[in-house]
Parts: structure tokens; C-alpha cells; sequence
């Protein structure tokens, strides 16, 4: 994952205190899903501009249809059109899909 270009980065300063609280969620998700701290603090800082930027695209990483050893539950249950049933996307790329549901949902 790409660090943010010091564009984007202006892009999510001055954070509110809810911003921090989820800027600090997303870091966490990051690191309990294994992600190196380097890494699940980019993959924060990419959902908060993404947040800011009002982006409706989502990352694997914060969807309940994503198994803890990587694979799509949805393309599993063949619920996801074009894609094997063993397919492990990208966990942190930003994406639609049609079958994303939140974790906090
Ligand atoms: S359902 Fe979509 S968003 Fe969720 S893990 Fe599969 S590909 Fe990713």
C-alpha cells in the first residue's frame, strides 16, 4: 500500500476528535488483521482521505464476507459474479462490490 502523496495527506489534517477515534479504529482493524504497524497506519490514512473525500468504494479488509486466511466468503458461496471460488482478493485495495457488508453493520 502507498504512502499518501503530502496532497492527500494535507487532505486528512486538522482531524476532529471522531476522525481521530476512527482513524484509530482503522489502525487497529489493520493490525488485527496481521498488517505490520507501517502498513495498517497507511491503510488508515487511506480510509480517512477516502472518508473525507466522500468515496464510496471499501476495502476487503472491512468487510464480515472476508475469512480470517484471506478468501472471499461471498465468491466461496459463488455469490460473487466473474470470480473463482477460491478467490482471495486484495485485502486493502479500495473497491465496489456489490456483496460488501460492513463489519459494523
Ligand atoms: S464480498 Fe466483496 S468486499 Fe467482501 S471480501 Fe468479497 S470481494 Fe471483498
Amino acid at each position: 500500500m502507498q504512502r499518501l502523496t503530502s496532497e492527500e495527506r494535507r487532505a486528512i489534517t486538522g482531524l476532529s476528535p471522531e476522525e481521530l477515534e476512527r482513524a484509530s479504529g482503522y489502525y487497529s482493524l489493520g493490525r488485527r488483521n496481521h498488517l505490520e504497524p507501517e502498513i495498517a497506519e497507511r491503510l488508515a490514512d487511506r480510509l480517512m482521505l477516502r472518508d473525507r473525500q466522500r468515496d464510496d468504494r471499501r476495502a476487503c479488509i472491512e468487510c464480515v464476507r472476508l475469512a480470517p486466511g484471506g478468501a472471499c466468503l461471498a465468491a466461496r458461496e459463488g455469490k460473487l459474479p466473474g470470480a473463482s471460488r477460491q478467490y482471495h482478493p486484495v485485502r486493502v485495495d479500495l473497491r465496489r462490490c456489490d456483496s460488501f457488508r460492513g463489519i459494523a453493520e
